[in-house]
């Protein structure tokens, strides 16, 4: 079995959800009181999140950078950043590595072509649903068209995921947002829509809603079991 490199921390809600995810999968597959061999190294999201918001992208890189060379160090024969977000600085930090870098965004659009989805909502940061990092990984290199909600929308989403998800607080006002948002998405014709951030999963689930949900935390984690025991 491979080690499973982890940067985890931004926030640690969601790697949570990793380290749990890649354990029952290595389980699913080995059985007994087999596990995932992991390297973890978990970072102070306080800073970064300030990074972010300053738009002090090339920082978040250098530390994250730092980070990766110590998943390295401890171990790790591949490495996965547990935020969709901090993809936008993927490059610098698989630059910084030996490693390979198994990109949440690959991950995703490989699950969504084997369904054979087309058009898909998007949800995630004001970052992710804006910028070109991963939605136009998602067009470029797959050929899957993005929607994403309109602005007063993104500004919901991005809220509440800085403001209670990242901060452990899972409440029935934001899921109900996050389901009409969702809805709207799939009236706008997606056909399924992507849970860009890693603790979206937390607050809406396959159970509360029609619209086939792509959970990034759950696809990332999956594809990492598959490569650690079968290469
Ligand atoms: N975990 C989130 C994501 O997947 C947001 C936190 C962050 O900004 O990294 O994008």
């Amino acid at each position: 079995m491979k080690t499973i490199g982890l940067l985890g921390g931004m926030s640690w809600e969601s790697t949570l959800s990793y380290y749990k995810a890649l354990n029952e999968g290595v389980k699913a597959q080995l059985g007994g009181l087999h596990s995932a061999q992991i390297a973890l190294v978990s970072v102070d999201f306080a800073p970064i999140e300030q990074l972010q918001h300053s738009g002090d992208w090339p920082a978040t890189a250098e530390l994250l950078a730092a980070a990766a060379r110590q998943v390295e160090a401890a171990g790790a024969d591949f490495l996965l950043i547990c935020t969709n977000t901090m993809h936008k600085v993927a490059a610098e930090v698989e630059a910084a590595v030996d490693i390979p870098l198994l990109h949440i965004a690959d991950a995703t659009a490989e699950q969504l072509k084997r369904d054979g989805i087309r058009r898909v909502g998007l949800l995630g940061t004001r970052f992710t649903m804006e910028q070109p990092f991963y939605k136009g990984r998602l067009s470029e290199r797959y050929g899957i068209e993005v929607l994403v909600p309109d602005a007063a929308q993104r500004e919901t989403v991005h809220r509440i995921i800085y403001d209670e998800l990242c901060q452990g607080r899972i409440e029935d006002p934001a899921r109900r947002q996050y389901l009409e948002i969702i809805e709207a998405l799939h009236q706008q014709g997606a056909e399924a829509v992507i849970l860009g951030c890693t603790e979206i999963a937390l607050l809406v689930e396959q159970q509360h809603t029609e619209v086939p949900l792509y959970d990034t935390t759950a696809i990332h984690a999956a594809r990492a079991v598959q490569l650690a025991l079968n290469g």
